[in-house]
């Protein structure tokens, strides 16, 4: 079989590594010719929302999926006689902050208190019931806390007006969380679900830093898993789904969700019997899906902005290296490092060299 993926990054690179042994093959509609994923599968150059070029990935491949989210459906639709996963109708929720708190208030899965503004009254009489601090996001196009300010007080309220004015608009209260978790859930084309453990994610100027296998509370996990069990039969979704919740005196709230592969599911790739990538793959090619078990205790570090010593890091014996191949950039993750072992009191002692 052959898997068309629109985008070419790390995600689509990491997919493609996965195809290899499956005997599976890879093609990837991307518009910048020496992306990640062309380093490891071919590559069709061309626009995401490029109705020929789509319509050319669709005619040399079985199936076609995604590696993020601001894809145009409306393109996507002129292929709607094409098998998509994960389906499109996700995609779209997805991709507006609104229609994402609609689905998990559908769903009734807890989420923030929020509100639509359309004018700096909207704004002002909304932080008058949902209270500051607040978080005033972008509606589309947001990724990695790009698009969103906090507001604590009137100046706040005032320039991230004057920022984000412009574009579609969602006020929500700001969460004082004790924790960030992400429950990664797949589902294959004969409707069978499973889990990976949850996630622990730790985040640094709103890109993900580190995440860990960290819960011990196995009701409020399954909770979660319920959450994402609800999201995945109301699509008929197949493939893999990450919902990332704040947890607030062990209670779940869901902030977003992203219908693909995730950067808080990199550690399966060696801390897991079978990574989300392949799971991934396996789901849209109608395959059996594979044991999602964690292999020991794992932490997963992403590398963003600059490189460290990369020898130092591979000095460490339980560290797994993946570069990306991207040019350095300030706030640009370039790759990540697993670290994965059996031994508790070794795990802890490479974590800390690890993350300093
Ligand atoms: P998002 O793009 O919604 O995933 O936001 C990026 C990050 O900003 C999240 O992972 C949180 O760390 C933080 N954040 C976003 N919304 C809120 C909120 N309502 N309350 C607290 N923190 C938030």
């Amino acid at each position: 079989m052959k898997i068309g993926i629109i985008g070419g990054g790390q995600l689509a690179q990491m997919m493609a590594l996965a195809a290899h042994p499956l005997g599976l093959k890879t093609i990837c509609l991307e518009p910048t010719p020496h992306c990640p994923a062309s380093l490891v599968t071919e590559v069709m150059v061309g626009a995401y929302d490029d109705n020929e070029k789509l319509q050319a990935l669709a005619n040399a491949v079985d199936v076609i999926t995604y590696e993020f989210e601001n894809i145009s459906t409306a393109a996507l639709n002129h292929l709607k006689q094409f098998c998509i996963y994960p389906p499109t109708q996700a995609l779209t929720i997805s991709q507006d902050r609104l229609q994402e708190k609609r689905l998990f208030e559908h769903l009734q899965i807890p989420t923030t208190r929020y509100t639509t503004i359309h004018s700096l009254m909207d704004l002002q009489a909304a932080i008058k019931s949902i209270g500051l601090p607040a978080v005033l996001k972008t509606r589309r196009l947001g990724y990695d806390g790009k698009g969103q300010y906090v507001l604590k007080n009137n100046e706040d309220i005032i320039s991230a007006w004057e920022n984000l004015k412009t574009q579609p608009l969602l006020l929500e209260n700001k969460v004082a969380f004790d924790r960030e978790v992400s429950c990664i859930g797949v589902r294959s084309q004969t409707g069978e679900i499973i889990f990976y453990d949850l996630i622990e994610n730790q985040h640094k100027e709103g890109v993900l830093h580190l995440s860990q296998i960290t819960c011990t509370n196995t009701a409020m996990e399954k909770l979660a898993q319920d959450y994402v069990t609800r999201i995945l039969i109301e699509f008929n979704y197949v493939g893999v789904l990450t919902v990332e919740f704040f947890v607030k005196d062990n209670v779940l709230i869901a902030n977003e969700i992203a219908p693909r592969v995730h950067n808080s599911g990199h550690w399966t790739l060696e801390g897991a019997d079978t990574s989300q990538f392949e799971n991934h793959l396996r789901a849209i090619c109608g395959l059996p899906l594979g044991s999602t078990t964690t292999r020991g205790k794992v932490a997963m570090l992403n590398l963003v902005g600059v490189l460290p010593d990369l020898t130092t890091l591979l000095k460490l014996p339980h560290a797994h290296l993946h570069i990306y191949g991207k040019a350095p950039r300030p706030g640009r993750k370039l790759g990540h490092v697993t670290l994965c072992t059996q031994d508790s009191s070794i795990f802890a002692a490479e974590l800390k060299k690890l993350i300093g």
